[in-house]
C-alpha cells in the first residue's frame, strides 16, 4: 500500500481549515453589519412580556388597580436597568408621527383634544377622559385611506425607543377600543408612547426603533374608531414614568408642533 505523503496532505487541510474559517468570520463579521439591531435577550422579551400581561389583566378586570400599579412599576424598573443613561440619544430630534403631514394640519382641535383629567391606566371605571393627541389625514369618505395619494399614511417613531408590545390582530367584530396598537418605550425620557388605531403595526415587541421609522400604518381599528362618524386618525398618548414608577399623561403638543415632518 502507497504511504500517503504526510507533508502535502496536511499542509492542504490546514489550509482549507484556514480559509473555511476566513470565511465564517467574513460572514459573521457582514451579517453583525447588515442587521441593524442585535437580537433582543431572552430577559428583554420576558419583561415585553410582562408589560402586556399587565395590560391585558387590566382590560380584562383579572387584577386590582394596586395590584397592576405595583406590577407595573417593577416592570419598568427593570426595563430601565436594562437601558444605562449611555442609551439617551435623541440628537435626531422628534419626528412627526404622520408621514406627509405638518403638525397644524394635523394635530385635532388645535391641541384641545388633550383632556388628562381623572386618568388612570389601571382602572377600566374611569371614563371620560382622553390624555392624548388625535393626529388626522384627509380622508373624507373614510375609508382609511390618504384621499390625495389613496394609499394608508405611514406612521413613524416619534423618538427612539423599544417597542414593549404591540396588538397585531384586532378584527372589526372586536369590542377593544384602540384596535391595532403599538407601545413603544423611551429610555432617554423614561416615558412611554402608545400609538393606537393602525391598520397594521410593523414592529415587533424587543425591537429597537429609531425616531422617523416606520412602525405601522394609520387605520380605522378599534370600536370607536371603525365606527363611521369616527374620522381617520392616529391616537397618540405619551405616559411619562413619575418618580414613583407610576405612568403619568403628558401634554405632547409643543412637541408635535417642533417634531421634524417627514414628506
Ligand atoms: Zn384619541
Amino acid at each position: 500500500m502507497r504511504k500517503v505523503e504526510a507533508g502535502p496532505f496536511n499542509r492542504d487541510i490546514l489550509m482549507k481549515s484556514v480559509w473555511s474559517t476566513m470565511g465564517l468570520m467574513v460572514v459573521l463579521v457582514f451579517s453583525a453589519w447588515t442587521s441593524e439591531s442585535p437580537p433582543a435577550s431572552n430577559l428583554l422579551l420576558q419583561y415585553c412580556s410582562d408589560f402586556r400581561q399587565i395590560q391585558m389583566d387590566v382590560r380584562d378586570c383579572a387584577i386590582t388597580p394596586d395590584s397592576a400599579a405595583r406590577a407595573f412599576k417593577q416592570n419598568i424598573d427593570n426595563i430601565r436597568k436594562v437601558f444605562g443613561e449611555d442609551s439617551c440619544n435623541n440628537g435626531a430630534g422628534y419626528v412627526y408621527p404622520v408621514k406627509g403631514y405638518r403638525p397644524k394640519e394635523s394635530i385635532g382641535g388645535r391641541g384641545r383634544g388633550y383632556r388628562p383629567d381623572g386618568f388612570d391606566l389601571f382602572d377600566m371605571d374611569v371614563q371620560g377622559s382622553h390624555p392624548a393627541h388625535d393626529l388626522f389625514i384627509r380622508d373624507k369618505n373614510k375609508d382609511g385611506l390618504d384621499d390625495y395619494t389613496q394609499q394608508p399614511a405611514d406612521i413613524l417613531a416619534f423618538s427612539s425607543g423599544m417597542v414593549l408590545a404591540c396588538e397585531k390582530n384586532w378584527t372589526v367584530d372586536s369590542d377593544r377600543r384602540g384596535g391595532n396598537w403599538i407601545w413603544i418605550y423611551d429610555p432617554c425620557l423614561n416615558g412611554v408612547f402608545y400609538y393606537a388605531h393602525n391598520r397594521k403595526v410593523v414592529v415587533d415587541p424587543g425591537q429597537w426603533v429609531e425616531a422617523g421609522e416606520k412602525i405601522a400604518e394609520m387605520g380605522r381599528s378599534g370600536f370607536n374608531a371603525n365606527k363611521h362618524r369616527s374620522p381617520t386618525h392616529l391616537h397618540f398618548m405619551y405616559l411619562q414614568i413619575d418618580a414613583y414608577g407610576q405612568p403619568q399623561p403628558g401634554n405632547t403638543y409643543d412637541w408635535l408642533l417642533e417634531a421634524r415632518p417627514v414628506d
